[in-house]
């Protein structure tokens, strides 16, 4: 990680925002270079998850601050939280699950304020700065809050992620698109989470980046386009091995689906989505697994999570969360907001079904006073047939409400149904995209660095360089740049000894260097240098375009 940070400083990649004041813990600036690298991780993911799906996936953006209501709704004002101890002496805050996981060595995510409590206690856990005995562990709530506006009471907080305000467009997208399940609304934009102990660079910070699908779904539907990924295997691990401490199994999605690992297609559809994109981010196969998240480490609206893993060196660092979210975004939402959520269902054909009407015995009503008819009205107006049938056997004024009231049945034809859509959420936080991609394609080969990133995230496919600081190899290489940059991603650069040129490209990832030498001057040949493996090539100038776009394709270039 060390290496990492000193390579994004020195190549305006990223680095700690407000340096020059001394930083503040989670915050970061992504660079010059960075923020190439990072474009073009979200125009892979755009294309992967929505271009490629955009028969049922469109893209919206709302905003970060959000009143309260949303997040009482949510269930994030109350459960939004993570655990910390403070020390009773230096009065420092700890992540307990994090500090019970470092030191005692083992999982302690999920756990409860109280099992930590004791934990900390039974295994005399310290305050690692000051040796201090440390206090209760209570939960701290990751919201960072604001007002509205200048008046008080007008509380909004930024958001932790960008669903819910997909949740809470839902109906308008649904009505203003298809009216079609299923239906993906796709966001990318900022979030912000108070974290405890923001130490680890981009992987934990407070303020990020966020790109997600709230996958609106019919739970009944089977009709999943999994033949797309057929021949794609996933390394998952589910809860059963995970408990008995096993390695992830390979298998092929239909599998993983049919044995029941997976419990909705669509989220097998979405991870194996999210394997196809992260592979392309040029991690190995072997690199990547899925987790079964245990019910205790799951978010509180999840009835199954995912965590898709990366295993960097020593560490295992999550990538993105596929959580099957159920109906309960959307009908919380109704609830609070009064507003009907649910969407209606046509079936093929109406379907017969038998109804339960409540039948009043009119006669014997007649008969009785007006009293007795009074106390009746009363007691069942606004009930249901199935709410009068539970207490047909009571009494009023002495009399069973069945003496004059029964249930009755009665067939009614049903168009369809109306019902909540389910949710399959797919979520990668870009700034650890951006990370793990960087962690994965560092390099070192005779002291030094390389960053074997693929192409397609790669901030600059090509760098022309003159080799000299001579003037007709100059306007040669700049003549060479006009005719490139149109098609790819070009960098020029004459500054500095060629030497110095090259390392650079090497150290932001420029998969190819072209240089202009004397030769070019007199026979229009270039040579293109590979960025991995240092070999040059020597090829005319008229071949140059053909046998870029045959070194991208992975193919061999005559000389
Ligand atoms: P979550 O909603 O917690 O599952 O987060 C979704 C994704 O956001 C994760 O898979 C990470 O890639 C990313 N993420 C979560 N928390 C942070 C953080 N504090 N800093 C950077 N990325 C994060």
């Amino acid at each position: 990680m060390e290496k990492i940070l000193e390579l994004a400083k020195r190549r305006g990649i990223f680095w700690p925002s407000y340096e020059i004041y001394g930083g503040v813990a989670g915050l970061y600036d992504i660079g010059p270079i960075g923020s190439r690298i990072m474009n073009k991780i979200i125009q892979l993911w755009k294309k992967i998850f929505i271009q490629e799906n955009s028969d049922f996936v469109v893209e919206i953006e709302t905003p970060m601050i959000t009143p309260q209501k949303v997040f009482e709704a949510s269930g994030h004002l109350e459960k939004f939280t993570d655990p910390i101890v403070e020390c009773n002496k230096c009065h420092r805050v700890y992540r307990a699950d994090h500090l019970v996981e470092q030191i005692l060595k083992i999982n302690a995510e999920g756990m409860s304020t109280q099992e930590l409590t004791n934990i900390i206690k039974d295994k005399n856990i310290k305050c690692p700065t000051c040796g201090g005995d440390l206090g209760d562990v209570r939960n701290f709530n990751l919201l960072f809050s604001t007002n509205i506006g200048p008046y008080s009471g007008t509380t909004g907080f930024l958001r932790p992620e960008t669903a819910q305000g997909m949740f809470t467009a839902f109906k308008r997208v649904y009505e203003t698109s298809r009216q079609k399940l299923p239906l993906g609304i796709a966001q990318i934009g900022r979030v912000a989470r108070n974290e405890i102990s923001p130490r680890q660079g981009l992987l934990r910070m407070r303020e990020f980046s966020i790109m997600e699908i709230e996958f609106f779904i019919d739970p009944e539907d089977t009709n999943v386009p999994i033949d797309k990924y057929a021949d794609m295997k996933l390394n998952i691990l589910p809860a059963d091995l995970k408990i008995k401490g096993e390695k992830p199994i390979s298998i092929k999605i239909d599998e993983a689906i049919a044995e029941k690992i997976v419990l909705n297609p669509w989220m097998a559809y979405w991870m194996a989505t999210a394997n196809k994109f992260v592979k392309e981010l040029g991690i190995q196969e072997d690199k990547i697994y899925f987790e079964d998240k245990l019910p205790n480490e799951r978010a509180h609206y999840s009835s199954q999570t995912f965590d898709q893993i990366i295993i960097l060196g020593e560490d295992k660092v999550e990538i993105s969360g596929h959580a099957y979210r159920g109906d309960y975004d959307l009908s919380r939402h109704s609830k609070y907001s009064g507003q009907d959520l649910s969407v209606f269902k046509k079936y093929d054909k109406p379907k017969i079904v038998k109804k339960k009407i409540i039948i009043l015995n009119k006669d014997k009503l007649n008969s009785e006073g007006k009293e007795f008819n009074k106390e009746l009205m009363k007691k069942i107006s606004g009930l249901s047939p199935e709410e009068v049938e539970k207490i047909l056997h009571e009494k009023i004024l002495g009399k069973e409400i069945s003496e004059f009231v029964t249930i009755g049945e009665r067939e009614e034809k049903e168009q369809g149904k109306k019902f909540f859509p389910h949710v399959v959420e797919p979520s990668f936080g870009v700034e650890r995209c951006l990370y793990i991609s960087i962690y994965n394609a560092y390099r070192e080969k005779k002291d030094r660095v390389i960053l074997s990133l693929p192409k397609a995230i790669a901030p600059y496919e090509v760098a022309v360089f003159p080799l000299l600081e001579k003037e007709e190899l100059i306007n040669k290489a700049k003549e060479i740049y006009d005719l490139l940059k149109d098609k790819f991603d070009t960098i020029y650069d004459d500054s500095g000894s060629i030497g110095k040129r090259y390392a650079r490209a090497d150290e932001i990832g420029i998969p190819y260097a072209i240089t202009v030498d004397q030769q070019t001057i007199e026979d229009n040949s270039v040579t293109i240098r590979d960025r991995d493996t240092w070999n040059q090539i020597r090829v005319n100038e008229k071949e140059l375009i053909s046998s870029l776009d045959k070194l991208f394709r992975g193919e061999k270039v005559q000389q």
